[in-house]
């Protein structure tokens, strides 16, 4: 019989009870066809694969890394609450050392839920992989964490979460946001003052088969994760690049996303989007495991694979090739300007975020302390067009003494009456108070 080379957890959460409406394509039978495939491939039959329960996560999980407004009730259902939950799960597997690696076959997904949620974005309320990397920090004193986006759609809140942050090193993979929701992820954007080079953004073009991707892991994405030198590596595996994905513009099989497992070879892996429910998505996620197991994966292949796959066209080969370079000569060259360059120095930055799922206007100010010992105290004001206004203060995990007093200054200074709620969001004391 067939064993998994290294141990695998994996936990699987389809949330029956749970869409974004019954014919959009964030729906219940995302993950059915999942099931089938797995059980007829008898990988849970394997010595090696573990299959975990489920657990829901905590409102003071989610505290660690949002700002939820008005509270976590309000944007959260049960079945967010087991996603998030079964990513601690997986988390938990791996950090006790029970499995070499696990993957949280879990919706709905959370990749475009930013730090401050006032709604539904892109089918995402809360962030689930950056609610998991703030617990496995808090509960088993992780600090430098690499996550590889590998979603057809920017990872935004993800990026938004660690935008600040110089311990998180995050790189989305993604279609170009000319062509694509939400628009975003360019080169240029290299993280905020205190965190430049530590966001990555890769963007290709539409038609980029698994050749591409390969390209951009071996030659960039792999030396970025070995300089950083993590302790852990995530991928948010988003299936949505698959060449029969219904709402993007790609060209991969479930073959190469087996392929990009194995070369990137995550700690822990978080499913996000991919919406061939039927046709794609079972293939991909059974290569995916199998890549985890160290299982042999040549054999992946969709039903449809020799008659509908076509390899990436030469055009394509050298759109990906000036991608990778320019990405390339941006970080090596990227220094912060010099007028934030002094410490103490608050930069503000002004946002307007769409809510495209809940159709919310949001605005937002942004102020960061600039600091070269830590993330930076920071300073959210944020107003919604369903009419709450407040202001959120987060405090960093690893924050220096001169960035919690800046903190302490801004909690002392806040007007009366100007704000609906106020909250302190406090990562060295692990609490979060609301006024
Ligand atoms: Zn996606
Ligand atoms: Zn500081």
């Amino acid at each position: 019989m067939l064993s998994a080379k290294r141990k695998t957890g994996l936990v699987f959460f389809p949330a029956f009870d749970w869409s974004v409406s019954p014919t959009h394509p964030e729906r219940e039978e995302r993950l059915l066809y999942t099931q089938d495939q797995v059980m007829e491939e008898g990988l849970l039959d394997l010595d090696g694969v573990v299959e975990y329960r489920v657990r829901p996560a905590t409102y003071a999980d989610i505290r660690r890394t949002h700002f939820c407004v008005p509270d976590e009730a309000a944007v959260t259902t049960e079945s967010h609450l087991i996603a998030a939950g079964g990513c601690l799960v997986a988390a938990d597997a791996v950090m006790k050392r029970e499995v070499d690696s696990a993957f949280a076959l879990v919706r709905p997904p959370g990749h475009h839920a930013m730090r401050v949620v006032h709604g539904n974005r892109g089918f995402c309320n809360i962030n689930i992989e950056a609610v998991m990397i703030e617990y496995i920090r808090d509960v088993y004193n992780v600090r430098k964490v690499a996550i590889v986006d590998t979603d057809c759609h920017h990872g935004d809140g993800t990026q938004d979460i660690y935008w600040h942050d110089p311990d998180t090193l995050f790189i989305s993979i993604h279609q170009d946001g000319r062509t694509l929701y939400p628009g975003t992820g360019f080169p240029a954007d290299m993280g905020g003052p205190n965190a430049i080079g530590s966001t990555i953004n890769i963007p290709l073009p539409p038609r980029t088969g698994e050749e591409g991707f390969r390209t951009a892991l071996d030659e960039l994405v792999m030396p970025l994760i070995e300089r950083f030198e993590p302790e852990l590596i995530v991928n948010s595996a988003g299936q949505d690049n698959h060449y029969e994905d219904p709402i993007t513009h790609m060209n991969f099989s479930a073959r190469g996303y087996a392929d990009l497992t194995a070369r990137l070879k995550p700690h822990l892996a978080v499913l996000e989007g991919g919406y061939s429910v039927e046709k794609a998505l079972p293939y991909i996620n059974v290569g995916i495991i199998m890549a985890m197991a160290g299982l042999p994966t040549a054999t992946v292949k969709e039903p449809n694979y020799d008659t509908e796959y076509e390899a990436q066209t030469p055009e394509v080969d050298k759109y990906v090739d000036q991608t990778i370079s320019t990405v390339r000569k941006q970080f090596i060259t990227s220094q912060p300007p010099p007028d934030i360059n002094k410490d103490g120095r608050i930069i503000e930055r002004r946002r307007n975020i769409f809510y495209d799922t809940d159709m919310i206007q949001e605005l937002q100010t942004e102020r960061i302390r600039r600091c070269r010992d830590c993330a930076g105290a920071l300073w959210i004001e944020s107003s919604s067009s369903r009419g709450y206004r407040i202001l959120a203060i987060h405090v960093p995990r690893w924050a220096c003494p001169a960035c919690q007093k800046q903190a302490r200054q801004w909690c002392e200074s806040v007007p009366a009456k100007t704000y609906d709620k106020v909250y302190i969001q406090d990562r060295t004391k692990n609490s979060y108070t609301v006024i």
